[in-house]
């Protein structure tokens, strides 16, 4: 067997003892007879199953317990409809942060719902930058913020996150949530799908502040009311369990790790190895501002494009495989979520430094 090191965006790598454990117990999960996939979700193993997971997540991300965690179905872009017609709560409108692609997607879907205020863009400077906070224009009767913590296509993170007040601030966190300590009681709302940095693909993770329950526009779909989701633990219909499984897993592996402070100084070590090697040469184009570059989603380009798919090639051909970036932006990606250990990061720097020598 040969496994490669795997820098897709999502659905991205998962820890090999993840996997290897959920291989272990496919068949009978400890002594059940049935494997996972099999289960009632209402039965004794599974409700086991999902409370710890559920405890695990609380525990790395110290949720307080004035927040509700919500395991549901559909994605990030789902949710893009589910959080504002549960949101608006009677609002004219909220206010959106423009940082690129997924922004973008989450703005127009709001719209169909209510108002939506773009609030500031960061287009003009080709989303190379995150809108300083001090140029954004908040309503301060606006529903809630939205943000996304971290444009995955444009590779753009937060390095913080802004104060907005009292209106509740909201954000995807799809592809840097468990990557950085935060706090969440800074927040009204939390999301993210699950196949970057939790687990499978087919459970979506909402984060939520109690007070925010029970608005949900009348034509919401019962099984998107964020209070029926809630008050039924996320069993009102029947949840993604597989998916909810291995997330459990997965937030195992991360607490024996060290949990989510050990996660940051080592994705601070692979951001820091890769955009040194970057940094250190004009072979390659870096983009994103240094200040907002991304820990998680590293794009660059190759001075010269033609030298595009040799670069693809060889990495292939050494085990480096999805580094090809997103159509929209073009050029390279290399996604280093926290299942990504530094001998990929540092696999891939060898590679590039060795293209840069017999091409550079
Ligand atoms: N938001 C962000 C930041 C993402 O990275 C993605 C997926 N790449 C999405 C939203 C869309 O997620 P999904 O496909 O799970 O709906």
């Amino acid at each position: 067997m040969t496994r490669v090191f795997n820098f897709s965006p999502g659905p991205a790598a998962l820890p090999e003892e993840v996997l290897r454990t959920a291989a272990a117990e496919m068949l009978d999960w400890q002594g059940s007879g049935l494997s996972v996939m099999e289960m009632s979700h209402r039965g004794k193993e599974f409700m086991s199953i999902a409370a710890e997971a559920e405890s695990l997540l609380r525990e790395l991300l110290a949720v307080p317990a004035n927040y509700r965690i919500l395991f549901m179905q559909g994605g990030a872009l789902a949710e893009n409809a589910i959080l504002p017609m549960n949101l608006l709560r009677g609002r004219a409108s909220a206010d959106y942060v423009d940082t690129g692609e997924w922004s973008k997607k989450s703005l127009a879907e709001a719209r169909r719902y209510g108002g939506v205020n773009i609030v500031a863009s960061g287009q003009d400077s080709g989303y190379t930058r995150i809108p300083d906070r001090a140029d954004w224009r908040l309503d301060p009767q606006a529903a809630y913020v939205h943000i996304c913590s971290n444009e995955t296509i444009g590779g753009l993170q937060y390095p913080e996150y802004p104060d907005v007040g009292d209106v509740p601030l909201v954000a995807d966190v799809s592809s840097d949530i468990l990557s950085r300590p935060l706090d969440v009681s800074r927040f009204g709302a939390l999301y993210g799908g699950a196949q970057k940095n939790i687990g499978p693909s087919g459970l979506t993770l909402v984060i939520l502040r109690e007070d925010l329950l029970g608005g949900a526009l009348p034509c919401t779909p019962t099984a998107f009311d964020y209070k029926v989701v809630a008050d039924n633990g996320s069993m009102y219909n029947t949840p993604p369990t597989y998916s909810w499984y291995i997330a459990g897993l997965v937030f195992k592996w991360l607490k024996a790790q060290g949990g989510v402070a050990e996660m940051a100084r080592r994705n601070d070590a692979k951001a820091a190895l890769l955009y040194g090697t970057l940094d250190a040469s004009d072979f390659w184009l870096k983009p994103v501002a240094r200040e907002h570059r991304s820990k998680m989603n590293v794009v660059f380009r190759l001075q010269d494009e033609s030298l595009d798919e040799a670069f693809l090639a060889g990495a292939k051909a050494r085990g480096l495989v999805q580094l090809k970036g997103h159509r929209v932006v073009g050029g390279m990606r290399a996604s280093i979520y926290n299942a990504m250990p530094i001998e990929g990061v540092q696999a891939l720097v060898d590679w590039m430094r060795e293209f840069e020598r017999s091409h550079g």
